[in-house]
C-alpha cells in the first residue's frame, strides 16, 4: 500500500462513519453498520465494540465476525481478559497471538477461539474510558502503527456517539452505561448557595480550520469589523446592571476594554494576516505566541491576565466565525449549571443571568476574576473540582452545592429531592430572616448583641441593609487592591471608602488598613524574598510600616472620605504595641497635613488593633490602654494558637476552635476588655456559625462580625438563647480540667435541650 493509500484509508472510513451517524437509523442498526464498516476498511475478520456499564462490566454491544447471538450477552469485568485490561489501563493492546497473552479470557459464546491476532483500543472521552473497540484476524499478524491510529480515531467518533446518549436506548433497566452513573465530586466552596439544573459544558476553544487567506485586504477588513463588534460587546457589558456601578468586576472589564484597544495586539494581528493567514488563524497564532512566551510564568497575577486575554481572544474568534453569544441563548437550558476547566470573567457574563443556576470550575481560585463576577451575580460556585469536565456531559442533571463545594452529577432521585427540599427550605428560611431583619438581636433574658458584617467589595454593600446588620465590623480594604491590576490610585480608594460610608448611612464601619502578604498576594507588588512561611512573614502592619507611602496614601483617602463623620480604623496583625504607636504617628501626620489645607476632617477618629498574634495575650492590659477598641481575628489567632495553617485542607478539621484552650483564650481577651472598659469585637469566621456565635456570647462577647449571609441564622439563634443558663454551663466547663471534654458536643446538647436553632 502506498503512503497515500494508507492516509486515505482512515479518511475514507471517517467519512463513511460520519455519513452513518447522519442516517436515520435505530441505534443498534447503526452500531452494526459501524462495526461492519470498520472491519471492511481494516481488512479484519472481526470488529467488536464493548461498552462499559455503571456496574463496571464491559458488555458486547455490537460485533461483525463473532457470534451475533452473543451481543448484549458476552461480558467481561473491568480488568478481566484482554478487553477488561484495555479498559482498566486505558491503553491499546496489539497482539499477533492473543491466546498466549496471560490476560486472555475465553468467552465460549462468542466463538472467537479461531482468531489469533488482536488489536484493541480504549474508547476514551476527555480522559475517561467508555468502552473498548477491537479488531481480530485469523492470521498471526502484527497491526501496523497507522492501523492502530485509525482504530483510535474511529474510537473517538464512537465515544462521541456514546456521550450524546445515542446508546442509552439499548441499555436494560438497572444496567445503565458507566457514563450515566451518578457521581459526586468534591471541591471547594467558592460561593455559597445550592443550584439544581442541567450541565452546560463551557467550550472556550474554537477550532480554526481555514488557515490561509485569498485576499489579505479583505481579511484585514473582516478583522477590523470583528474587533469593532468585540469592543462594542465589552462596552455593552460594562453598561449592564450588575456591573454598572463602581466595583472590582467593573475593573476586570475595564482591563478587557484596554486589551481590546491595545495597538500592539492589533498590529501583530494585522501583520499575521498580511503574511497570508486568515483573520481567525492570525488571532490563534498571536494567542499561541503569547502563550508560549508566558508558559513558564508562575505568577498568579500574570496567569490571571493570560486567562483574561484568552477569554478576549476566544470572543474575537467566535465573532469572526459567526458564533456570537446570541447563539448561546438559543441552546441554553433554563437552569444551566456551567462546567468549565477555567473561565474568563466576561465569558460568564455572556450567559443570561436568569438561566444560570450554578458554576463548577476544575481550576480557579476563590479570588479569581470569574469567581468575583459569579459572586456579584449571586451564583453558587464550586471550585477546584477535579474531574468535573470529563465526568459531565451536556444536559446531565446536576447539583452544585456551593456551601460544601460539592457537585453531584446525574444524582439519584432521593438525593435530588433532598436538595430540592434544601432549596425550598433555604427560601423559607430566607423569608424568616427577612422578617427578623428589623428586629434587634436580643436574647429572651435581655442580653443585647451587636451583629455586624464583614465586607470588602462594593458588591457587598447592598447586603448591609438587606441583612439588617448593625454595621460593618470589618471592611477588608485589601480586596480592592487584590482585584486591581496596579495599586489603586488615591482617588479610587477615597471613592470606594466614601461609597461605603454613604451606603452605611449612620451605621458604624470599621476599616482595616490593608492586610496583604501571607495568602493575600498583590500580583503587582512582589516580596523580593521568597518566604518559607508567608503566614508568619512580611505581611499586614509589618509590611505597611515598612512601606509607609502605602499606608499614608490609604489613611489620607480614609480621612478625606470620612470628612464630617466618624472614622473607625483598625490595624491587622499587631504583634508589639510600638507598631500601634508608629501607625498612630502616621495618622496624626496625615491629620495635621489635611487640616493645614483646610480639609473637612472626621468628627472623631477611633483606632483599634486586631488581636491575631498570640504575643498580645501577655500584654492585654497594655494593649487595651493603647487603643480605642480591639477586634479578635479568630482565623489568624486560631491558626497561630494551634500552629496549623488555616489554608491547609489536610488539617482543616483536625483541631476545633470550640475547645477548652481556645475558648479560654477568647474569654481572657473579652474579660480584659471588660476590666479596662475597652470594647472588644470578634470578626473571624467563628462569628458566622450559629453554634460558635452562641459560645462567643456565652463567654461574654457582645459584638461579633460575620458574612452577611450569617446574620439571619445567628439572629434566629440569639432570639432563642437563654443566656444565663449558657453562661453558667460555659463558666463551669472552662474552669474545670480540659481533659477529654468535647465542648462542641456539650454546646450542641445545650442547644437541643433548649430548642435553639443552630
Ligand atoms: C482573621 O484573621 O480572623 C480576620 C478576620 O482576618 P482575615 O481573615 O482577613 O485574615
Ligand atoms: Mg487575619
Amino acid at each position: 500500500m502506498s503512503t497515500r493509500d494508507m492516509a486515505a484509508g482512515p479518511r475514507v472510513l471517517l467519512k463513511r462513519l460520519r455519513e452513518l451517524m447522519a442516517e436515520p437509523l435505530e441505534p443498534q442498526a447503526r452500531l452494526d453498520r459501524i462495526v461492519r464498516e470498520i472491519a471492511a476498511n481494516m481488512v479484519a475478520e472481526v470488529c467488536s465494540l464493548y461498552v462499559l456499564r455503571a456496574d463496571g462490566v464491559l458488555e458486547l454491544y455490537a460485533t461483525e465476525g463473532l457470534n451475533p447471538g452473543s451481543v448484549h450477552l458476552a461480558q467481561l469485568k473491568l480488568g478481566q481478559g484482554l478487553v477488561g485490561t484495555i479498559a482498566a489501563s486505558a491503553r491499546p493492546l496489539n497482539l499477533p497471538d492473543a491466546q498466549t497473552h496471560p490476560a486472555f479470557a475465553y468467552l465460549p459464546e462468542t466463538g472467537e477461539e479461531i482468531y489469533n491476532s488482536f488489536l484493541g483500543v480504549p474508547v476514551l472521552r476527555a480522559g475517561r474510558t467508555l468502552g473498548v473497540l477491537v479488531v481480530q484476524n485469523r492470521t498471526k499478524r502484527h497491526y501496523r502503527d497507522d492501523e492502530l491510529e485509525a482504530l483510535e480515531t474511529t474510537a473517538m467518533v464512537i465515544a462521541e456517539m456514546i456521550a450524546t446518549g445515542d446508546l442509552a436506548r439499548l441499555t436494560r433497566p438497572g444496567l445503565e452505561l458507566d457514563l450515566r452513573k451518578p457521581v459526586s465530586l468534591a471541591g471547594h466552596s467558592f460561593n455559597d448557595g445550592v443550584g439544581l439544573g442541567h450541565v452546560v459544558l463551557h467550550e472556550p476553544r474554537v477550532v480554526v480550520t481555514n488557515l490561509f487567506n485569498e485576499d489579505s485586504d479583505e481579511e484585514i477588513s473582516r478583522l477590523d469589523e470583528a474587533l469593532g463588534s468585540l469592543r462594542l460587546s465589552i462596552d455593552d457589558m460594562l453598561s449592564r446592571r450588575e456591573v454598572a456601578f463602581e466595583g472590582e468586576h467593573r475593573a476586570v472589564l475595564e482591563a478587557y476594554r484596554m486589551f481590546a484597544n491595545d495597538r500592539g495586539w492589533v498590529r501583530r494581528l494585522e501583520e499575521a494576516v498580511r503574511n497570508g493567514l486568515t483573520a481567525e488563524a492570525a488571532v490563534e497564532k498571536v494567542q499561541s505566541d503569547m502563550r508560549a512566551r508566558m508558559l513558564h510564568m508562575t505568577d498568579p497575577y500574570l496567569r490571571e491576565r493570560m486567562s483574561d486575554f484568552d477569554d478576549l481572544t476566544n470572543r474575537l474568534l467566535r465573532q469572526l466565525m459567526g458564533r456570537g453569544p446570541d447563539l448561546l441563548a438559543d441552546t441554553l437550558p433554563k437552569d444551566a449549571i456551567i462546567v468549565a476547566r477555567s473561565m474568563g470573567a466576561a465569558e460568564l457574563l455572556d450567559y443570561p443571568r436568569d438561566r444560570l443556576r450554578g458554576l463548577v470550575l476544575e481550576d480557579g481560585a476563590a479570588t479569581s476574576h470569574v469567581v468575583i463576577v459569579a459572586r456579584a451575580m449571586g451564583i453558587p460556585v464550586a471550585g477546584q473540582v477535579p474531574g468535573a469536565v470529563s465526568m459531565a456531559e451536556n444536559g446531565d442533571p446536576a447539583i452544585v452545592d456551593g456551601d460544601d463545594g460539592k457537585v453531584h452529577l446525574r444524582p439519584q432521585a432521593d438525593l435530588e429531592s433532598a436538595y430540592a427540599e434544601k432549596v425550598r427550605f433555604r427560601a423559607r428560611r430566607q423569608e424568616l430572616y427577612r422578617e427578623l431583619r428589623n428586629k434587634p438581636a436580643v436574647t429572651p433574658d435581655g442580653v443585647k448583641v451587636t451583629l455586624l458584617i464583614n465586607a470588602g467589595l462594593a458588591v457587598d454593600l447592598p447586603q448591609l441593609a438587606e441583612s439588617g446588620a448593625a454595621g460593618i465590623g470589618l471592611f477588608r480594604t485589601e480586596l480592592q487592591f487584590m482585584v486591581a491590576s496596579t495599586f489603586p490610585r488615591a482617588e479610587a480608594q477615597e471613592r470606594l471608602y466614601r461609597d461605603v460610608l454613604d451606603a452605611a448611612r449612620d451605621k458604624p464601619v470599621t476599616f482595616r488598613t490593608i492586610d496583604i502578604g501571607g495568602d493575600k498576594v498583590l500580583p503587582y507588588f512582589k516580596n523580593a524574598t521568597v518566604e518559607e512561611n508567608p503566614a508568619l512573614g512580611w505581611r499586614a502592619i509589618r509590611l505597611t510600616l515598612d512601606r509607609p507611602g502605602l499606608l499614608r496614601t490609604q489613611i489620607r483617602a480614609l480621612l478625606k472620605a470620612a470628612g464630617g463623620r466618624e472614622l473607625r480604623l483598625m490595624l491587622p496583625m499587631v504583634t508589639e504595641l510600638s507598631e500601634i504607636a508608629q501607625a498612630r504617628e502616621i495618622i496624626d501626620r496625615e491629620v495635621r497635613h489635611l487640616s493645614r489645607f483646610a480639609h473637612h476632617l472626621p468628627t472623631s477618629l477611633k483606632l483599634g488593633a486586631m488581636l491575631e498574634v498570640p504575643a498580645l495575650m501577655w500584654q492585654l492590659d497594655e494593649l487595651m490602654a493603647a487603643v480605642d477598641f480591639v477586634s479578635v481575628g479568630s482565623n489568624d489567632l486560631f491558626q497561630f494558637i494551634v500552629a496549623t495553617d488555616r489554608g491547609n485542607t489536610q488539617l482543616a478539621d483536625r483541631f476545633d476552635p470550640l475547645s477548652v484552650p481556645f475558648l479560654r483564650v477568647l474569654k481572657q481577651i473579652v474579660d480584659a476588655g471588660e476590666r479596662t472598659g475597652t470594647p472588644v469585637t470578634l470578626c473571624g469566621e467563628l462569628a458566622g456559625k450559629p453554634i460558635s456565635a452562641m459560645a462567643l456570647i456565652g463567654i461574654g462577647y457582645r459584638a461579633i462580625s460575620m458574612s452577611a449571609a450569617a446574620i439571619g441564622p445567628v439572629k434566629a439563634m440569639v432570639h432563642e438563647l437563654p443566656y444565663a443558663a449558657l453562661k453558667e454551663m460555659l463558666d463551669d466547663t472552662l474552669s474545670k480540667p480540659a481533659r477529654g471534654r468535647n465542648v462542641r458536643r456539650e454546646l450542641q446538647s445545650f442547644a437541643d435541650a433548649y430548642g435553639i436553632p443552630l
